[in-house]
This record gives C-alpha cells, structure tokens and sequence, in this order.
C-alpha cells in the first residue's frame, strides 16, 4: 500500500528526487510512472558532427503533424459607423456575397446597383456612388444601405448595409447598420480597406499564413491536418499513409529529415495511440505510455522516432511497441507544468528531449525498471531489490542491448544529437555493442561518435534512468 502510494505520487509528482545536475550531464526526466527523471545534460556534449552516414537501411517515415490551426474568424463586435476604413472606390468586386456578408477581401463582395462592392474590415459593403452628403445619407447608395465615410481611411465614403435589408455576419451598430465585429479583419493585400496580414482569413491558395480549424494547419495554401481519429484523410510522413486515422508504413520508412523549413520546428503531438497491443501501435512501432497531453514534439524529432521506429520493425519484424514516456506539452513547457507540478527539472522537454522506454525481453517495451529481472516497481528514491531508487545494483537487467542501441543508432541519424541518458549499469555494454556496430560496417564514424556521448551516473546528473533513457536534441 504504502508502495503503492508512493510510486503513484512520484509518477505525479515526479519529482521526488532529482538532483539537478552537477555539471555534465543534464537532468531530465521524468517519470512516467515508475518514475522518474531523468537527466541529461549537456555537459558532455556531443558536438555534432557532420553528417553521416546512415546505418543500415532506409529510411522510413516520420510523419508531420499539425501545428496549430487557428481557429476560425473573428467574431463580431462593434462596429461603428464610420470608422472603418477607407478605400477609394473603384472596380467593383466580381465577389458572390452580398452586402452584410464576411469576407476577407474585396472580390469577395459583390457589386449591388451598379456599384462596387468592397470588404470592409471583414464585412462586405458597397462603395458610395459620391462623398456622403451627411452622416447616414441614402443618396449615394443602392436602397438598404447607408452612407458614412470611414474615418481612418481618409473618410472614403462606403455604403453600409441595413441590418434589416441584409443578413448581417458582423454586428449591428446603434445606427441599425452591419458593421465588423471587434476582432475582424481582412487582409490588405487583397482589400484596400483592410488591414489584416491574412491570419485572420481562411487558409488558401492566395493565402499560405491563413487559418484552419483546430487539428490542421495551413500548408502550401492548404488544410492539413495530422493523421488522427479525428482526420482520418490527415498527413503522415513520407513512406506513410493515413489509414483509419493512423499512419501505417506503406513501403519503406520514408525519411527521418524535415523538409518543411521553419514547420521542422513546430512542437506537435506524436501521432499514436496508448494501448501497445493496438495493431496501429504494432504497425507504428511505438505507443504513448504516459498522458497525451505529454507526448508533444519537434516536428522532426518527431519524424526522426516515426522513422526509427519503423527500422527497428524492418530490422525486428516480431518486435513489439516501443513506449513514449515524457516528451513535451503543446505549449513546449516540461510536462506538469499545465499543473503546476513539473515532473522534469528544469531546461529539459521543452520538444527537443524524448524520455523513452527501453526495448526489454519481457515482451513489453514500457517504461518499467529494467533491473535483474524486470520485477521491481519501487517508486524512485525507494530501494528495490535490482535497484537502489536511482540507479540499477546488478549488472543484470531486462534490456535487449542489441535492439535498444540499433535503436539508439537510428535516433543518432539525426545531426543535432546532443546525448542519451542511461542506466550507470549499461554503459559498458552500450559501447560494447555501439563498437560492435562499427567494427561490422552497419554504423557509420559519425554515429559512431554520436553514440559516444552518453549520460550515466551521478556525476553527471542521470540517476533515474533505471525505467527508461532520455535522448536529447540540440535545439
Ligand atoms: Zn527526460
């Protein structure tokens, strides 16, 4: 009971001990459940070196996700009569919407009577015929809509629509006419008397920096969104296919390098589900062991783990799920801080570390303690019968070296590795193996020295990477 208490605050909490890190190493981690934290860096560094070469195969897949959409338009206000903005009249807008409508630019709006129609910060008007003889007049305009100049754009004369003459999108003002609401615009690259830079209109093919619903983001004048339940049609990496909302490899594994420029960037959710028994967690090769809400990530790291993954399964084929511990929040704060309780310390998870499982024997690669024989589940700090609440006490343990360093040499592909974090009891046996990698022609010098860069034992701040190992990117 007591153990089970306490191993169920220090997955919440995660913090239970965690010494910050001495100089080299950097702390993380965290904990998923068991556990922990884990913590890494930098000291040490890895530089990094040039490119590489790559192990073994090919490359597979690595998915984008979506960034942040941004949610529809504005939304009404208040508008007043003239103060809106300005044009000068001219050509008249081929546009379909009628006086009242939304728009983004002036050819959305159609002409009425004759007269041009012309987007006013976000909502369809119609162009005066002359100056407004007074505030309000008819004269100048086609019948259900009024005259008044808006101010700030040099008093251009604009013919408002009645509420009563037309379905207003804006808001009715205390004049009864349809004017935007506070927070609309449109973009004045396209509307002269608008003054919006195109984030507040839909995303399309003129316009590459607008917004989609929550889920997509706009990309190449296009809504994308991530392959998930809720986008079933979503995108995946290259090598994948979206395929009932998951991303399953159709040939290959794609490749782990971001070409997406600054998108590369962008701290997204990792595709996936929770349950490894999942076939789309089979099919992927991973699957989220810890909160959603937690399982965000650098676009290209996030390619880079999709890629690996579907390596270790070509490489593998009987291999299981690899679990996904702590990553980062949307926001790209360590997990827990949406609480108030960061389960790393500081300066770490912020998208570009990855808190993982190990690949074990058991059968299962969840983050669980790895030492003797996997049976421990003391919470951090505690002493167990393979570990000492920080570090494993037996050289014994439940890691498959030969899967998990592949695995390692795959994620060291990536040029802006920094370093990995590891039990103290593994070390000798990962550069073991990472020599043998070599000396058999499957890894490269440069992975090769990548993998050099390993964090482990107190010195440098790794306690607790007795559950899982922390890979962390330079930013
Ligand atoms: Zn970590």
């Amino acid at each position: 009971m007591i153990a089970l208490l306490s191993l169920a605050s220090g997955c919440v909490d995660g913090d239970p001990d965690r010494i910050g890190s001495p100089q080299g190493g950097d702390p993380q981690d965290d904990g998923v459940w068991v556990v922990p934290d884990d913590s890494p860096d930098a000291g040490g560094g890895s530089p990094d070196m040039g490119l590489g070469d790559a192990l073994v195969g090919e490359p597979e897949p690595g998915e984008p996700e979506p960034g942040g959409p941004e949610p529809g338009g504005p939304e009404p206000g208040e508008p007043e009569p003239g103060e809106p903005e300005p044009g000068e009249p001219d050509a008249p807008g081929p546009g379909a919407l009628p006086p009242g409508s939304r728009c983004a630019c002036d050819a959305d709006c159609a002409d009425q009577g004759g007269q041009a129609g012309v987007c006013v910060t976000g909502i369809c008007m119609i162009r005066a015929s002359d100056p407004c003889a007074s505030q309000g007049s008819a004269a100048e305009c086609p019948d259900g809509l009024r005259c008044w100049p808006i101010r700030n754009q040099g008093n251009a004369p604009v013919c408002w629509p009645d509420c009563e003459a037309f379905a207003c999108e804006g808001t009715c003002d205390g004049d009864g006419s349809c004017a935007p609401g506070e927070a609309m615009n449109c973009d004045a690259a396209c509307g002269e008397l608008c003054t919006g830079d195109g984030t507040d209109r839909p995303c399309g093919a003129d316009n590459p920096s607008g917004y989609c619903d929550e889920g997509a983001f706009c990309e190449g004048g296009r809504c994308t969104g991530l392959c998930s339940p809720e986008h079933p049609a979503g995108i995946c990496g290259q090598g994948f296919e979206c395929q009932n909302g998951a991303c399953v490899p159709l040939e290959g594994c794609g490749t782990w390098e971001c070409d997406l420029g600054q998108a590369c960037d962008d701290i997204v959710p990792v595709p996936g589900v929770l349950d490894p028994q999942d076939p789309a967690a089979v099919a992927a090769g991973y699957y989220i062991d810890t909160r959603r809400e937690y399982a965000y990530l650098r676009r290209d790291l996030v390619m880079l783990l999709q890629w690996s993954t579907c390596q270790m399964r070509e490489r593998f084929p009987e291999i299981g799920p690899l679990g996904l511990a702590d990553l980062t929040q949307a926001d790209g704060r360590i997990p827990g801080s949406d609480v108030g309780n960061t389960r790393h310390p500081s300066g770490t998870h912020d998208g570009s570390d990855l808190d993982l499982a190990y690949y074990q024997t058991d059968g299962l690669s969840d983050a669980q303690i790895i030492c003797g024989d996997g049976s421990d589940d003391n919470p951090n700090g505690t002493r167990g019968r393979y570990n000492d609440g920080e570090f494993c006490t037996t050289e014994q343990n439940i890691v498959d070296i030969e899967q998990q360093v592949f695995f390692m040499a795959l994620m060291a592909q990536h040029p802006g590795w920094r370093i990995v974090g590891i039990d103290v009891t593994l070390a000798d046996d990962v550069e073991e193996e990472v020599a043998r990698l070599r000396s058999s022609g499957v890894i490269s010098p440069v992975v090769r020295d990548r993998l050099q860069s390993l964090g482990y034992g107190r010195a440098g701040g790794w306690q607790f990477h007795h559950h899982h190992i922390h890979v962390s990117y330079f930013d």
